[in-house]
């Protein structure tokens, strides 16, 4: 089996690459990256497997069942850091059949109203006619990445700083490059598809919450960039958000805070004077389609990349990185 694989990118894609790699039986893989764990954008992400602001659709739908079938089975072991919650999908105007997701998951149902109401007391009538209701994974980012990078460590790998110019640069000292740099592969490989979509997210106390919720954006197009969304994590509630496209501003907006947490209280009343633990907000890599393809560098080294995750880096992650290891095999 060929050596010498360099994985650009310590975040949620480069470890899972990494990890899957090992597995399948690659040596001397090596993760450079300019930031590692908790300095990367998925560490400000909540982790729930739900497919978000990403494209294509039909490659998604392969991903994220791979991807939930690996959450599944490492939630066996505690330190993971993957949880399961209750998720209710929200609609502000009746929808009709499945959500495209559904088949992805173990357990799912279409909701009526009759039963969001009787779930969410607060929720007035007419308010969210249907919704779907599934039971899904989290990974927790905070000791989801570390797990990763000491499994990566313990086969061998290496994690090492460093901030890549060029391809080229690292061409000549590897068979084959995986480039999981996210929303900074724009400027690495000069990609004019990826775009930022900016989000924020309050990080608070959890008061014994155990269900998830997101509210499906209103397709008037006033509300677009808000994103409201609570994620029920082992010790924290995530209360979202924003999606604002093609922003690059990564400071704390107030007024954002007292929007996510009015809008997120009105559904799950004990958020509303919620004990708050941190305050996140970071940049989705977001691109027309995720790209994950192969592409020759020179006459002995292949990149294959594997980038533009948007909203779902966390739902797509393990069949992105079982498709690396099919293109790295064949690049072998
Ligand atoms: C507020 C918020 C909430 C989110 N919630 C969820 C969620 O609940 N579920 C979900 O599925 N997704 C969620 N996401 C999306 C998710 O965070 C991203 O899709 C995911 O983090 C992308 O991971 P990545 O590894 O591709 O990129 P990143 O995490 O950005 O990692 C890129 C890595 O590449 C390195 N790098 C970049 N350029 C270079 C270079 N030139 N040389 C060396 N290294 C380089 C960086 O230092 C970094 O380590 C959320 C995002 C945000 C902002």
């Amino acid at each position: 089996m060929t050596k010498s694989i360099t994985i650009l990118g310590c975040g949620i894609s480069g470890l899972s690459c990494g990890v899957k790699l090992q597995e399948a039986g690659f040596t001397d893989v090596r993760i450079i990256s300019r930031t590692l764990p908790p300095n990367t954008t998925s560490d400000v992400a909540g982790g729930l497997w739900f497919p978000y602001k990403a494209e294509p659709i039909h490659r998604i739908l392969g991903w994220s069942r791979s991807t939930f079938q690996e959450m599944m089975r490492l939630r066996g072991q505690a330190e993971a850091g993957i949880t399961m919650t209750r998720f209710f999908q929200l609609h502000p105007k009746p929808v009709s059949g499945e959500a495209w997701w559904s088949s992805a998951v173990e357990v799912y149902r279409p909701l009526g109203e009759r039963e969001i109401m009787a779930e969410f007391p607060n929720i007035a009538e007419g308010q969210f006619p249907s919704g779907f209701y599934a039971e899904v994974p989290i990974a927790e980012p905070h000791k989801h990445l570390p797990f990763l990078m000491n499994q990566f460590r313990e086969r061998g790998g290496v994690i090492e700083i460093g901030d890549v110019k060029s391809l080229s640069e690292i061409s000549h000292k590897s068979r084959i490059i995986v480039n999981c740099t996210g929303l900074e592969a724009k400027k690495l490989v000069g990609d004019a598809e990826l775009f930022p979509i900016r989000g924020q997210i309050v990080v608070v106390k959890n008061p014994g919450i155990n269900r998830s919720i997101t509210i499906e954006a209103d397709d008037d197009g006033d509300h677009s960039e808000h994103a409201t969304y609570t994620i029920a994590r082992s010790e924290d509630v995530i209360l979202g958000g924003v999606a604002m496209t093609d922003s690059w501003e990564t400071s704390i907006d107030e007024a954002t805070v007292s929007g996510i947490i009015a809008r997120c209280s009105a559904i799950e009343p004990s958020l509303k004077t919620p004990q708050i633990l941190q305050h996140k907000a970071g940049l989705r890599p977001g691109r027309t389609e995720i790209r994950l393809e192969s592409e020759q560098l020179s006459d002995t080294c292949t990149v294959i990349h594997n980038y533009g995750h948007g909203g779902s880096g966390y739902t797509v992650n393990w069949g992105c990185a079982e498709e690396i290891v099919s293109l790295a095999r064949a690049a072998s």
